[in-house]
């Protein structure tokens, strides 16, 4: 429980209005292991409450023309845009990443995601047949679907709620959003900026609190006709059992289990430094971060050695120090599920080469309650280990040895998931090849995480249902309809 000091209270965002909950949850500083804010702990009430909300906003919304909306999420990326440095000050706080990144990469993204979708909803076209079935003209419009539920993990807490809000309210949706209850100040932070920016009252509500509370109550409420989801695989499987009844339009972002490959021809300049950030950059709490290293033997010995040093170099501090390339933790439960996955590797006969339990992690003293562990690298691990089938999550990766194309094509694909995959090569052919043969929704070869947003993002298998982009998520967040005139 909280200590003497005053504890930054949030509230829901209904309406258009903050209003209080009957019950809080605490929210922890992942840097220190204390509690510093309290979160709403909704239920069924409020998400009532916000679908009434929602459901009034929606005529009026969805009656206004694409630009009038978009010159709304224009704003609203402006007045993000403006408090930048607060924002990422405060996601720094709650999720424990490095303000670094924050300032870099989760805030800007935030603010280009709405910039992003106010300017791709205005170039949509619908579609048009000249056949002349028997005299007629076939023609398709689109409609948003009404009141989207929106739920988001806590890795990237802004960046990853946007990626949904904007879009949805781009295409005449209005919302329900539910963040992670770990990490809720920022999407509260950017709730007193909606009116500001011309969003109207109930076309955004953001209800806070658990998943077995709030986010089944959203999930199962009647009215929410769509979900959009980013999680784990488990509460996916949730979602699908809870939306079946009501056949809701479903789109779902989850985990990876993603491998690098590297061949023999990689320039390993750019690939050690790169699959370094590629395994440890947010702690390793990135949904496309590499778990799986597949070294071609001839440059393995090399490569290990090269890796392994800079892992080392890879700095774990708290999050306002600037020199530190890696946080805390999300929690202290996902420390140690982290660190179990450890020790599994090291009792079924593998070797840590670097990090968790082989070298020593020095903190300031009010750092000491920290969710804090070092980059680890795990090698002479089997391919049916735990540690290389589950997503850990956090700043862990296994490199192994590979002979040939066709093995190792074999062996990335052994997974139940499919979301992200590296190829390094300076083989023209063989990128193409193997990207081609990957099990995997994306495919970067020689680089990591460069996003185009126009193009499709999500993954196949285990790893999600659907994609995510300009016309991907206009298409999720809209109806279609075929109209047939005959003249
Ligand atoms: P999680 O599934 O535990 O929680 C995600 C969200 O779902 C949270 O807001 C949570 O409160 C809510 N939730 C939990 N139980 C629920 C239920 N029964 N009904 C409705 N909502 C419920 O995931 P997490 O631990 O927050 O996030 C980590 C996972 O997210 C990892 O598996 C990661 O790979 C995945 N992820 C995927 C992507 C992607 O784009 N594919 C991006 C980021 C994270």
């Amino acid at each position: 429980m909280a200590g003497t000091r005053a504890l930054l209270m949030l509230e829901n965002f209904i309406d258009g209005k903050f209003l209080p909950c009957a019950s809080y949850i605490d929210s922890y500083d992942p840097s220190t292991g204390e509690v510093y804010c309290r979160v709403p702990d909704s239920g069924k009430e409020e998400v009532d409450a916000a679908v009434a909300a929602a459901r009034a906003a929606f005529p009026g919304w969805a009656a206004r023309g694409p630009q009038e909306r978009s010159r709304a999420l224009q704003r609203l990326a402006d007045l993000l845009e403006e408090a930048l440095e607060e924002l990422a000050r405060a996601e720094s706080r709650d999720q424990g990443k490095t303000i670094t990144l924050a300032r870099t990469m989760d805030i800007p993204r935030a603010v280009q995601n709405f910039r992003f979708f106010a300017s791709s909803i205005l170039h949509h076209t619908s579609e048009c047949t000249q056949m002349d079935h028997a005299g007629c003209l076939h023609y398709t419009v689109r409609a948003p679907v009404g009141i989207a539920g929106l739920i988001s993990p806590w890795n990237l807490p802004l960046y990853l709620l946007t990626w949904k809000i904007a879009p949805a309210i781009a295409a005449g949706n209005t919302v329900i959003a539910k963040p992670s209850e770990l990490t809720s100040v920022t999407a509260w932070m950017m709730c007193k900026l909606l009116g500001k920016a011309g969003v109207p009252p109930g076309v955004v509500n953001i209800v806070f609190g658990t998943g077995p509370r709030v986010g089944e109550a959203l999930v199962s409420h009647p009215e929410v006709p769509l979900i959009s989801f980013t999680g784990s695989q488990p509460t996916a499987e949730r979602i699908m059992q809870l939306s079946a009844p009501h056949c809701k339009k479903l789109s779902l972002e989850l985990g990876g289990k993603n491998p690098a490959i590297i061949f023999e021809d990689a320039n390993l300049e750019e690939c050690v430094p790169t699959t370094v950030r590629s395994s440890f950059a947010n702690q390793g709490e990135i949904c496309l971060s590499t778990s799986r290293i597949f070294v071609q033997k001839s440059i393995y010995s090399e490569f290990l050695k090269k890796f392994v040093e800079a892992t080392r170099m890879w700095k774990v501090g708290i999050p306002s120090d600037p020199s530190a390339s890696m946080g805390a933790l999300i929690s202290k439960a996902h420390l140690e599920k982290v660190r179990r996955y450890v020790k599994i590797a090291r009792t079924e006969g593998a070797r840590i080469l670097c990090g968790e339990g082989v070298d020593q992690l020095s903190l300031p003293p009010g750092n000491q309650g920290g969710y804090f562990m070092l980059p680890t690298v795990i090698t002479d691990i089997k391919d049916d280990s735990c540690c290389m089938k589950e997503e850990i999550f956090g700043p862990v990766t296994c490199v192994v040895p590979f002979d040939t194309e066709e093995e190792v094509i074999k062996r990335a694909n052994s997974v139940k998931y499919g979301l992200a995959a590296t190829v390094w090569s300076s083989s023209v052919g063989r990128v193409h090849r193997v990207a081609k043969k990957l099990q995997s929704g994306l495919v970067w070869t020689n680089c990591w995480l460069i996003r185009e947003l126009n193009l499709p993002f999500g993954g196949m298998k285990s790893s999600g249902l659907g994609r995510e982009g300009a016309k991907d998520s206009y298409d999720f967040f809209t109806e279609i309809k075929t109209i047939t005139i005959k003249h």
